[in-house]
């Protein structure tokens, strides 16, 4: 049952002695991120690890080691209201292992391994159906370039039954992150007023996750100006300044939680790119290093609908897409308030008193969450500014263009969306089939509306030969094509393949194009890298899970997640 897990961080938790496991699948990426070559999953010891019945760097019959695993101790609200402590109730960390190459340190992880003192009234596992998508959902974000937790191996419990709607097969997932702390690891500490343990786990998050303080965002009250502070990274402040001057607003928890804003305001707008949804971003589900976090009920968008959530319980849409930008700097205020008094002590953070001790009482504590709070608004206009930068990079990424402009915002972007929308089109084969246009093929505007048609739906494009309507919706599309056209020739054209034109028609009008043959290859090229073929949307996990599940087909899983990292 429940159990209240006070003045800790986690938990020393064994893992279950699984009987015969099966390994289903690794990652072919996630054993090179971890330095590991891939004959290794052959081995028993990788088998026997990957579920938690070998502890490696733990020496069972001493009983001593750095091996021994762990589950955290977290809280959370759920849908906006606090939910308590809550914690990893079938997750359990493994390890920290080092790249020897890269030099990156990764916490390593299994879900479904067990009860935990945080499991509540839950069995402490994972159905094998929901390990298959968070094992593929997790390598494809990877992927992307968008920040997650990674999935090494996928492996199945023969002799375990979970009982959920009806019964299904057991799976453990082996998975792994350069941190696994969430928001609610500080908001339980809050909510207990362990004000100790916020200051060492936020000094931990700082030294130990984020490599020191001296990577964090320079402060914004000392550079020159702000406003660059705002709009670039801003990092690498010389080691002796980052307690900032005496007396100075901003101290370095201060510059800690900026640092948690610009990562989480980063992968929000490429989830926003992508078309990704979290589906339940409660702050336990929202990561401390700016990860994509527990997949439940995530989805890519199909046909663009702002208000779509895949979340079927989530009737009032708090986390639909169109939300989760709000939603997530939401979340950040909360942890702005978890971090409150650190953030706005200035100075007097480091002094004797405040370290020893903390504040003695919330009297105490007043002025300066005061002064968080005005810290807490001016990383919101940080957040945003970060927030759209990132977006419209990534989107004009998406559309082929080179450098974006101030009116792409409304002319492409915003046009694009709202066209989408209203005709109902796929939003990430959108921008796959626009990777293979042509300036060339879309010079005149009855190639533009005949170029329209592969846009849409099969049996959309049937229907819509016949009618008027038809012909309106490949006529709208057309006109935004000449838009986007226009933006490729400003980018990509040079002036000798402008051919005589001085009357400011496209030079194509006579004859020749804007855009040379290479150039056009190199944009396609660079449209096709972020603009992928393959997208793990939900019918096609679907399909993956019951060939594994009813056909006991393997190799589907090695193909979905050679597809989902290429
Ligand atoms: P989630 O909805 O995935 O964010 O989970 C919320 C809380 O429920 C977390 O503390 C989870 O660890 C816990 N939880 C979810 N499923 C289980 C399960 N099958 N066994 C134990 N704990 C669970
Ligand atoms: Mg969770
Ligand atoms: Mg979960």
């Amino acid at each position: 049952g429940p159990r209240q897990v006070r003045g800790a961080v986690f938990t020393w938790v064994r893992p279950e002695l699984q009987k015969d496991p099966e390994l289903l699948a690794v990652s072919p990426r996630a054993m090179r991120d971890l330095g590991l070559a891939l004959s290794e999953a052959e081995t028993d010891e990788f088998k026997q690890t990957v579920v938690g019945n070998k502890l490696q760097g733990w020496d069972s019959e001493n009983l001593k080691g750095p091996g021994y695993p762990w589950a955290q101790c977290y809280g959370g609200f759920q849908f906006g209201d606090w939910a308590g402590q809550l914690g990893d109730g079938r997750a359990i960390s493994l390890f920290e292992a080092t790249n020897p190459k890269t030099h990156v340190r990764y916490e390593v992880q299994l879900k479904g391994a067990g009860l935990t003192p945080y499991s509540r009234f839950a069995d402490g596992k994972a159905v094998l159906r929901s390990s298959i998508r968070e094992f593929i959902v997790s390598e494809a974000l990877n992927a992307l370039g968008i920040p997650s937790t990674r999935a090494l191996a996928i492996s199945l419990l023969p002799h375990s039954r979970v009982r959920r709607e009806t019964t299904e097969p057991g799976a453990i997932v082996v998975r792994f992150a350069q941190s696994w702390l969430r928001f609610g690891n500080f908001d339980i500490l809050r909510a207990r007023g362990e004000r100790a343990l916020i200051r060492q786990l936020a000094t931990y998050v700082a030294e130990s996750v984020f490599g020191g303080w001296e990577n964090l965002p320079a402060r914004l009250d000392d550079p020159e100006d702000p406003a660059a502070a705002v709009t670039s990274p801003a990092r690498g402040v010389p080691k002796d300044e980052c307690q900032g001057p005496e007396g100075a607003e901003e101290n370095r928890f201060a510059r800690l939680y900026r640092e948690i804003v610009r990562r989480n305001a980063v992968t929000v707008a490429k989830w926003q790119a992508y078309g990704f949804m979290n589906g339940v971003l409660n702050t336990d589900n929202t990561s401390i290093f700016g990860l994509s976090i527990d997949f439940g009920p995530f989805a890519f968008m199909d046909n663009f609908d702002p208000s779509y959530t895949p979340n079927h319980d989530d009737h009032f849409l708090r986390y639909s897409y169109r939300n989760q930008p709000s939603i997530i700097w939401w979340n950040l205020v909360r942890l702005g308030e978890a971090l409150g008094e650190l953030i706005g002590a200035g100075a007097e953070v480091d002094t004797e008193n405040f370290v020893q001790n903390g504040l003695k009482d919330d009297k105490e504590a007043e002025p300066l969450i005061a002064r968080a709070e005005k810290l807490i608004t001016q990383a919101g206009d940080e957040y945003k500014a970060v927030f759209l930068g990132e977006y419209k990079q990534l989107m004009a990424a998406r559309l082929g263009l080179k450098q974006h402009k101030e009116s792409d915002f409304e002319d492409l972007f915003s046009s694009l969306l709202d066209t989408m929308e209203a005709l109902e089109l796929d939003f990430n084969l959108f921008f796959r089939k626009l990777s293979s246009l042509k300036v060339s093929d879309i010079a005149t505007e009855d190639q533009r509306k005949e170029k329209a048609a592969i846009f849409f739906y099969k049996d959309q494009a049937a229907s819509n030969a016949a009618d008027a309507q038809g012909e309106d919706d490949r006529q709208r599309v057309a006109e935004w094509l000449g838009r986007w056209r226009q933006r490729i020739v400003e980018d990509w054209g040079t002036l000798e393949n402008w051919g005589q034109s001085t009357d400011g028609v496209d030079g194509d009008a006579h004859g020749s194009s804007p855009v040379s043959d290479a150039a056009e290859e190199e944009r396609m090229a660079a449209m096709k890298a972020v603009n992928p073929k393959f997208t793990p949307r939900g019918w096609i996990l679907d399909e993956i899970i019951r060939r594994v599940e009813k056909e006991g087909e393997r190799d589907v899983l090695k193909r979905a997640i050679h597809l989902a990292t290429h």
